[in-house]
């Protein structure tokens, strides 16, 4: 973010972002430890003070995500000027994101292979945690029914009506529309688009003004989130099913310090660590929002701001990779899928598991960018290998945490993306970066 009056008190923002997170992460466990999840103090607590706060940091980003998405395709798309070049950039961007989203799910299918998790399950937490958390699956498993997932979703890609999109937050229609929309401008009459243009500048700069209002609340929202999370949960949660959490995050980890490295070294030919310097706010909005769409505005200030991307290639590559392109929500439901599997002593062939890859990196193009967004697909890929749908309460108890992981993971490779097309494109030289 730009320097905001909070940056000019000496403590950095991101500093401050970072020290809430931890604040709330420690408070809430330390509540939860001592008094009890349920203790009118921490209900109380999160009801009107923690869950409020991280609502309204939650709500200034959610304001903002339409117009930004709109605004940034357009003027995207424009700004690429010819067709064609949107056509090669939007071809190889779609690539990077099937690429990057196989490998991570593939990371995951090895990782759950060498540890089984699924193996290390008693039949009396099974049946614990299945019969807790049955309600919760009952009604995802309603949603799981309602999200049919195959062509009229591409049909629905076209929007009948983009104001009926943006009030849904169906970001591929915004997207689209966005992408028509900048198309035709480039086709208009000069003075006439010079006009449309300003407009779309304008509007693209003030939502991005408003992101940094919302960073300034960014360290007390980022509190109340976590702490909403841990102060509920604890740690009593995470026990039974440690293996399984571990080999999530710790695959998380792999995908991103072994697999984002080399592709930010190799291909991009920029220092991993002045990469994940730099892109420590969309992070940590990423980690305690457990949202895509909700961190876009974060990305894209970041990425234009902190790393230098030309506001055309940010603008076009971030939201579609806000939308389609989930790393770490592919990688998690690989796992999940072949750990519930285990639990229910269904046997995958290698054939299977082939699918089971395949069905991940589709579904996550599929997934919403929302808390929890891919969990009525997920549910999807269980029925089709014949593990009960019902399994999902295994894992839900614990999901929150696994979502704020995969959603951070998940928003690490659109900013990657974003180099690597920057780069390819020769618009943008990872040597010159803004000061900061
Ligand atoms: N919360 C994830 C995201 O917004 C989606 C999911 O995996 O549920 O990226």
């Amino acid at each position: 973010m730009s320097a905001s009056p909070h940056e000019s008190r000496g403590i950095p923002l991101h500093t401050k972002i970072l020290g809430g997170l931890l604040v709330g992460a420690v408070v809430g466990v330390i509540c939860n430890l001592t008094l009890g999840g349920t203790h009118p103090f921490v209900v109380g607590t999160n009801k009107y003070v923690a869950g409020p706060i991280g609502a309204i940091f939650l709500n200034l980003l959610f304001m903002i995500v339409v117009p930004l998405v709109f605004a940034s395709i357009a003027l995207g798309v424009a700004g690429l000027g010819d067709l064609k070049r949107v056509g090669r950039i939007g071809a190889k961007t779609l690539g990077f994101f099937l690429v990057t989203t196989a490998l991570s799910v593939t990371v995951g299918l090895v990782m759950v292979q060498i540890f089984r998790p699924g193996t290390r399950i008693t039949p009396e937490v099974r049946t614990q945690l299945l019969e807790t958390y049955a309600g919760d699956a009952a009604t995802r498993m309603q949603a799981a029914e309602q999200s049919t997932f195959g062509i009229q979703t591409v049909v629905n890609i076209v929007t009948r009506n983009p104001l009926k999109s943006a009030v849904d937050l169906d970001l591929l229609g915004i997207i689209f529309f966005g992408i028509v929309f900048g198309a035709a401008l480039t086709l208009i009459a000069a003075d006439r688009a010079k006009i449309m243009t300003g407009v779309l500048q304008a509007l693209n700069d003030i939502v991005l003004k408003i992101v940094d209002f919302a960073m300034m609340i960014a360290p007390y929202g980022v509190a109340g989130l976590v702490f909403g999370v841990t102060s509920r949960f604890g740690l009593a949660l995470l026990k039974p099913l440690a293996v399984y959490i571990i080999v999530v995050l710790l695959s998380l980890l792999v995908h991103t310090v072994v697999n984002y490295s080399f592709l930010l070294r190799v291909f991009v030919g920029m220092s991993p660590l002045a990469f994940f310097s730099r892109v420590r706010a969309p992070i940590i909005t990423a980690f305690s929002t457990s949202s895509s769409s909700g961190t876009l505005p974060t990305s894209i200030a970041c990425a234009e701001q902190k790393l230098g991307v030309p506001p055309q290639i940010a603008g076009f590559v971030l939201p579609l990779g806000a939308t389609m392109n989930m790393n770490g929500t592919s990688l998690f439901e690989g796992v999940t899928v072949l750990f519930l599997a285990q639990v229910f002593g269904v046997s995958l062939s290698l054939g299977d598991q082939a699918i089971v890859m395949v069905m991940c990196v589709i579904t996550a193009i599929g997934a919403a960018g929302v808390p929890g967004g891919s969990l009525p697909l997920l549910i999807g890929i269980l029925a089709m290998f014949g593990v009960p749908g019902e399994g999902i309460a295994l894992i839900l108890g614990v999901d929150r945490i696994l979502d704020m992981a995969r959603t951070t993971v998940n928003v690490t490779g659109d900013l990657v993306a974003t180099t690597f097309i920057a780069k390819s494109e020769k618009v943008w030289d990872p040597k010159v970066l803004p000061a900061v």
